[in-house]
C-alpha cells in the first residue's frame, strides 16, 4: 500500500546519474517538508543551500550529501543521497534515522 502523502517520492534501490533528476528530488522534498508532509530527520546542508545561496555558496560541491526525512503520515523514512565526486545519487527507504555517530566509531 502506498501512502497517501509520501507515495509521490521516487524511492528506488537504483541509482541515478542525472543531476536534474537529483535537482528534482530536491525541490519535491523541500516544498514537502515546507508544507509540514515530511519533517527532516538529517541533512548535511539546507535544502536551498545545495544549488546556491545568497553568498554563492554551492554546497553542491561537497563531496557527498545525506538528506533524510520522515513522512508525517506514515512514518517512512527516505535518504537522499549523492555523491558528486563519483556521480551518482540515490533515493530510498531507510530502515531507521541516519546517525553519524554509527559511522565514526573508535577503536
Ligand atoms: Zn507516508
Amino acid at each position: 500500500m502506498s501512502c497517501k502523502n509520501c507515495g509521490i517520492i521516487p524511492a528506488s534501490d537504483s541509482y541515478f546519474r542525472d543531476v536534474t533528476v537529483y535537482a528534482d528530488i530536491v525541490r519535491v522534498l523541500d516544498e514537502m517538508v515546507k508544507d509540514g508532509k515530511l519533517e527532516t530527520t538529517y541533512m548535511t546542508c539546507p535544502f536551498d543551500r545545495i544549488f546556491s545561496d545568497k553568498n554563492g555558496n554551492i554546497a553542491f560541491y561537497a563531496k557527498k550529501m545525506l538528506h533524510q526525512v520522515r513522512c508525517k503520515e506514515c512514518g517512512k523514512i527516505y535518504g537522499l543521497f549523492c555523491d558528486v565526486e563519483v556521480g551518482v545519487g540515490q533515493i530510498k527507504e531507510n530502515d531507521k534515522v541516519f546517525n553519524p555517530d554509527d559511522y565514526n566509531k573508535k577503536d
